[in-house]
């Protein structure tokens, strides 16, 4: 068994989660169609048609550096995916965690956490994980000498646009050097504050239209307050494509648009990044300009964790969700 101190992060991780059924699922009896054979492969048993009718479940398999059962715990994930990278923004580096899938399939649950059951069933996400982790390291006085201060932001992208979630959604500007005006960076929050702040409504009325972004900053206690290392977490907006013909409305077609266009671009992005290449396209959209100094440089580290509902009635958007995660083989 590896603990979480001897995992070397890659430059990019890549892994999937499976969540349980929920309820309603239970109820229609739902089948799960997902299974998670062993370290990093997942299996999905795609309900197809042969020409005479008769139907059958293709297996298809797919390979990631780590697969999450549904009996994973938030703790678990954390300590494979997110944890690795605390330890590089002390060592200046970028690093940047996403939460990727469809509406439903536990972006939040991973990343914000899960304060809505029973007190048993609650569960921190990966953001107070990584706060407090961030927190006991400058406490532990390891990184003392480089007399750093950690800041936290929180921040939500909708239609292109970057909305400060710690302040009254106010609407912010987005520059080149990624340093947005007026955005409100907290001295170091306590991790169940954040919590609780990572629960807060979006500034639009469905939060699974944007992309949510938590972000810790370690910057230098000097005149300038130079950056040392920024740790970027990132609950994306749902991926499910605007199948709905029967919706047309404009300003869902709009939002759907841009959430595809983004999504498109970080793909893109973090493909350049795993290719060592110089140029890192992230001019193309709002969310890519914002994470802009987590594609360059040596230090860049970045995990994506996949989300996938278990139900047979998900599974075109679990397919298209591993396909998306499949960085390295272009579909
Ligand atoms: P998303 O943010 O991707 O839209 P959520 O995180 O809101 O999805 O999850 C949808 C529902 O499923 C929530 O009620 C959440 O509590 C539940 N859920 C998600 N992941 C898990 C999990 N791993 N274990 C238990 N329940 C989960
Ligand atoms: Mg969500």
């Amino acid at each position: 068994i590896t603990t979480s101190s001897d995992i070397e992060p890659h430059r990019i991780t890549v892994c999937v989660r499976k969540r349980p059924l929920n309820k309603q699922e239970v109820i229609k009896k739902e089948i799960d169609v997902v299974s998670v054979p062993g370290r990093g492969a997942v299996l999905v048993h795609e309900p197809k048609q042969k020409v005479d009718l008769t139907k059958y479940l293709d297996n298809q398999v797919f390979h990631f550096d780590y697969s999450f059962n549904e009996a994973t715990t938030n703790d678990l994930v954390y300590k494979f995916t997110a944890k690795p990278l605390v330890r590089s923004i002390f060592e200046g580096g970028m690093a940047t965690c996403f939460a990727y899938g469809q509406t439903g399939s536990g972006k939040t649950h991973t990343m914000g956490g899960d304060f809505t059951g029973k007190q048993q069933n609650s569960a921190k996400g990966i953001y107070a994980l990584a706060a407090q982790d961030v927190f006991t390291l400058l406490d532990q006085g390891r990184y003392a000498n480089l007399d750093l201060s950690a800041h936290v932001s929180f921040f939500e992208i909708y239609n292109g646009k970057v909305y400060d979630l710690l302040n009254k959604k106010a609407k912010l500007r987005v520059l080149e050097d990624d340093r947005q005006v007026n955005l409100t960076a907290f001295p170091f929050l306590l991790s169940d504050c954040l919590s609780r702040t990572s629960g807060q409504t979006s500034a639009n009325a469905n939060s699974s239209r944007s992309h949510a972004i938590l972000q810790i900053v370690l910057r230098r206690n000097d005149r300038a307050a130079t950056l040392h290392g920024k740790f970027s977490l990132v609950d994306l907006a749902g991926n499910e494509r605007g199948t709905d013909v029967s919706s047309n409305d404009r300003s869902t077609l709009v939002e759907t648009a841009e959430i595809n266009r983004s999504l498109l671009a970080l793909k893109e992005c973090i493909r350049s990044l795993g290719m060592n290449s110089d140029h890192i396209p992230f001019r193309q959209c709002t969310l890519t300009k914002v994470l802009r100094d987590s594609f360059i440089g040596e230090k860049s580290r970045t995990c994506m964790i996949a989300m996938v509902s278990p139900g047979m009635a998900s599974c075109e958007y679990t397919m298209n969700t591993l396909r998306y995660e499949s960085v390295e083989d272009p579909t």
